[in-house]
């Protein structure tokens, strides 16, 4: 590879180049220090030349005068916000080469790390509805408690419709009671949590506590409401930004469309030319276009269900699949490692014994050693489609799944809530169920006047449906994942029943998922705590000097 070398570079342009690029004489190099508008233009410039990208970047860039090179990454590596101005003043330059590249996808090529705090759990849903492009981070209800009064109150969103109403006081009623039940239990349920399961010799302090306070904090979070206040980290590139801006203009929620109009302002200073449509008439044509047809869809769906009661389901009811999974997978393995078409690969399969797929398929798979070891792309050849009822904590934790197709229903109270048997035994569920049942009451009253403002009041221990489809590559990613002791039991028990009602119709398919785990644990995070107490103890040997 060494060998590719279109010119070589005199030593003035090795030194202009040197801080921006990771060698100077290599075939594969990294581009560094650059900002994110110079990187995407000068990959569109890449696309359209037959020169090196060094020599573009020499050239095209640090000569240019036009690019304004020098004033915007000298700015960058002084750590200067003159940048922005730079940036602005070179609009035109940069917006010329994305423009002559022609396609939208260069804005793909600079990205952004974007904090979102202090933002409602309905806006955290509506910004982590990202797939593509989008990498979302959230604080954890599980190791953090969300008890924190700031300057005496509650971190929670006042929704400003309903402060502005006459449920203003009703409202902060009904979240401070839920926030002050979350407080007054934490102490209670950890002390019925640490005499469920006492401290062994092998455990540490520091394992048993973390592990006992997750526990404890994992039950209770059913009193959270979706007003409660968070803080996400977005990383994404520019693209998925400008869509993601303009779903947030399209938002019934005012919250959201702020949210969005914040974050323009933020990723105008980071990568300017990859979201500036969203805020053109482009931007807020399309945004209208979306809430104005998800307007006259819901209204549509209300006037053809009017008379109909939603009908009693289980957690996790598979509504569609394909008979012939085994055949078109087989097939699809098949498929890369034969010159014939799809269809005379299928034919042969049909003519195979059970006996002869299930070897096919486990020489695709070979020795799954972890979970790790996913399927191919052979195994995107079938579909399921889920209905699930489970609680908004559950649905908060699958939601975060991207390889997939998942929409849910609006947040409510309809379908009752659930309380962890935990909160039974301990003898603790009456506050909880009256804190729920107190906040139903109010999501119902206000509802009926301020129907979006009232999904904030929904505390995460109602119900809710959503649909869920997804490919069998994506069922044991999530599957495996998601049933793994360390997870919450409620979103658990959600991938081990996808994992029976598959494994009832399609054993073959999935006959490999080894990692599965159909266990139920008293604690836990208690093993993933031991294992970093293992790591610690690891790193504090290796930082011993040895003599
Ligand atoms: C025990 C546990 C604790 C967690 N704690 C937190 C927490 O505190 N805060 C929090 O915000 N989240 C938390 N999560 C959620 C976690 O961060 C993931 O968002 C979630 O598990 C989805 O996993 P995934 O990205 O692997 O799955 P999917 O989105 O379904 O993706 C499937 C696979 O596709 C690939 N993939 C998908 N998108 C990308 C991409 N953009 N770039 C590269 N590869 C991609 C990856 O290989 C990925 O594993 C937790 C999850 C678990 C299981």
């Amino acid at each position: 590879m060494d060998d590719f070398r279109e010119e070589s570079l005199t030593e003035q342009e090795g030194s202009l180049l040197q801080p921006f690029i990771t060698n100077l004489d290599r075939s594969v190099f990294g581009l560094r220090n650059l900002p994110e508008v110079v990187k995407g233009a000068l990959f569109s410039r890449y696309s359209r030349s037959d020169k090196s990208l060094r020599r573009i970047l020499l050239d095209e860039f640090i000569k240019a005068p036009e690019a304004s090179f020098t004033r915007i990454v000298g700015e960058v590596v002084n750590n200067n916000n003159d940048q922005l101005v730079a940036t602005q003043q070179a609009e035109a330059f940069y917006d010329r080469v994305l423009i002559g590249y022609g396609d939208d996808s260069v804005a793909e090529l600079g990205g952004a790390h974007i904090a979102c705090e202090g933002i409602s759990n309905i806006a955290a849903k509506v910004l982590e509805d990202s797939r593509i492009g989008i990498s979302p981070l959230e604080k954890s209800t599980r190791y953090v408690p969300f008890n924190r009064k700031i300057n005496g109150r509650y971190s929670y969103y006042r929704e400003p419709l309903i402060i502005a109403s006459t449920y203003a006081e009703r409202y902060e009623a009904t979240l401070d009671h839920l926030f002050d039940t979350y407080t007054a239990l934490i102490e209670p349920l950890l002390s019925w949590v640490q005499s469920c399961t006492p401290k062994d010799t092998n455990t540490s302090e520091r394992a048993y506590n973390s592990a006992t306070r997750a526990k404890t904090l994992d039950i209770l979070r059913g009193l959270l409401p979706m007003a409660t206040l968070t803080n996400v980290g977005l990383f994404g590139n520019g693209r998925a930004f400008e869509y993601l801006l303009v779903k947030l203009a399209a938002s019934p929620h005012e919250e959201v469309r702020m949210l969005g109009i914040s974050m323009q302002q933020e990723l105008d200073q980071i990568i300017p030319s990859f979201v500036k449509r969203a805020k053109t008439e482009r931007g807020v044509q399309y945004a209208r276009y979306l809430s104005t047809n998800a307007k006259h869809t819901q209204l549509l769906a209300q006037k053809l269900f009017e008379q109909i009661k939603p009908a009693s389901t289980s957690t996790v009811q598979l509504v569609e699949y394909d008979p012939d999974a085994e055949i078109k997978v087989v097939a699809a393995i098949l498929y890369p490692h034969t010159d014939l078409t799809f269809d005379q690969i299928k034919e042969y399969v049909i003519g195979l014994s059970a006996q002869e797929r299930v070897e096919i398929i486990d020489t695709y798979l070979g020795e799954r050693e972890s979970r790790f070891h996913r399927p191919g792309r052979a195994f995107e050849e079938t579909y399921y489609t889920f209905d699930l009822l489970a609680d908004l904590g559950a649905y908060r934790d699958l939601h975060r799944h991207r390889v997939l197709t998942q929409e849910r229903q609006h947040y409510s109270t309809h379908h009752g809530y659930v309380v962890p048997i935990e909160l039974e035994e301990a003898n603790l569920a009456q506050d909880y169920c009256k804190a729920l049942e107190y906040a139903a009451q109010t999501t119902e009253l206000i509802s009926k006047d301020l129907p979006d403002a009232a999904q904030y009041i929904v505390p995460f221990a109602y119900r809710i449906r959503w649909r869920m489809k997804l490919n069998l590559r994506e069922v044991y990613h999530l599957v495996e994942l998601r049933s793994s002791r360390q997870g919450h039991p409620s979103y658990r028990t959600i991938a081990q029943e996808i994992y029976r009602q598959i494994s009832a119709i399609h054993p073959a398919l999935i006959a490999n998922m080894r990692f599965v785990d159909l266990n139920d644990y008293a604690l836990e995070r208690l093993a993933a705590e031991q294992r970093i107490d293992s790591k610690l103890k690891q790193r504090d040997q290796n930082q011993i000097p040895k003599s």
